[in-house]
């Protein structure tokens, strides 16, 4: 399986256009010892010429024109990219399918409440629809094993397996309360743990960190690549002076009690990869103390372009 990180940050990426928090000044004055990082975006594939694309970034439509992986084969309308898994209905997960919405027939995988979220609710979304044919929606059902064949797959050995697993956290704040009421709480966010040539890959880049379930995916995959938004649970009101603590947001903290640093001491054989890098962490400052704890913890600091072969 290839797996490659297009983009390693949380929302509004880093530097954030609108953020004069240290980070984000440091790096825009070319101070700080660290990359800049688009917004958080996987994709994977069997053999590299079809590929599934793990949530669509809203900097999606940058991140797959410069990688000639993505590029259509042929003169007509094509693309390599056939299928997209959503985690969750945050606008950082699904506005990315706007970009995908020139007239391309494609099968995006969800729980049925994202699905309900997005085409219940949110029109926009209906420009998918224009495609012949239109977009097929798939059902991620939890802890159901569900089989993803891509056109070009010449074997059983290239079929992904994707189970949802739920990891207990919240619908967006844009849905509405009747229809929150009528949807099922542990679809809201799933992780995906993706099996394919009895390699496996744990992928979830909004962790609460509420049950077990994730740390069994955790210990027992080849590749985790996991949540590490923030540092702190109140990153956002020491930074800023205001702002959600990163539990109430569905991001359980990397450093502390209960942190995933702590969590995590059970390791297992996995390779272990934080993604989804809010811009006030200080583990982007590859000089901080930060940086180097999580280092020592046995973790890696995903960025734009690391790449995997499982
Ligand atoms: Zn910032």
């Amino acid at each position: 399986m290839r797996v490659k990180g297009l983009g390693s940050a949380a929302g509004g990426g880093f530097p954030q256009w609108n953020c004069g928090c240290s980070n984000c000044s440091r790096l825009r004055a070319g101070v700080l010892k660290g990359r800049s990082r688009t917004q958080a975006q996987v994709a994977i594939s069997p053999t590299g010429s079809d590929w599934i694309l793990l949530n669509a970034s809203p900097d999606l439509r940058q991140q797959i024109t410069q990688d000639r992986d993505f590029a259509p084969n042929g003169n007509g309308r094509s693309t390599p990219i056939a299928v997209i898994v959503l985690t969750s209905a945050d606008v950082d997960c699904v506005l990315g399918l706007l970009h995908l919405r020139e007239f391309q027939p494609l099968r995006i995988y969800s729980t049925l409440s994202v699905r309900r979220v997005l085409t219940e609710e949110n029109s926009l979304f209906k420009t998918l629809e224009r495609s012949n044919p239109p977009i097929q929606w798939e059902v991620l059902r939890i802890n159901e094993r569900l089989p993803i064949r891509l056109p070009r797959a010449n074997s059983d050995k290239e079929i992904f397996l994707c189970s949802a697993i739920s990891l207990g956290g919240d619908f967006p704040d844009y849905v509405s309360d009747p229809l929150r009421r009528s949807l099922h709480q542990e679809e809201a966010v799933v992780g995906l743990e993706i099996i394919q040539n009895e390699k496996r890959l744990f992928y979830a880049p909004g962790l609460p960190g509420r049950g077990e379930d994730w740390k069994r995916c955790l210990s027992s995959s080849d590749l985790a690549l996991v949540d590490g938004s923030f540092w702190t649970d109140d990153e956002l009101n020491k930074v800023h002076g205001a702002g959600k603590a990163a539990r109430a947001m569905g991001h359980m903290p990397l450093s502390g009690t209960g942190g995933l640093r702590e969590q995590t001491k059970f390791a297992g054989r996995a390779r272990r990869v934080l993604i989804h890098l809010n811009n006030t962490n200080p583990v982007l400052d590859e000089e901080s103390a930060a940086h180097h704890a999580v280092r020592d913890s046995g973790w890696e600091v995903a960025y734009d372009g690391m790449e995997f072969n499982l």
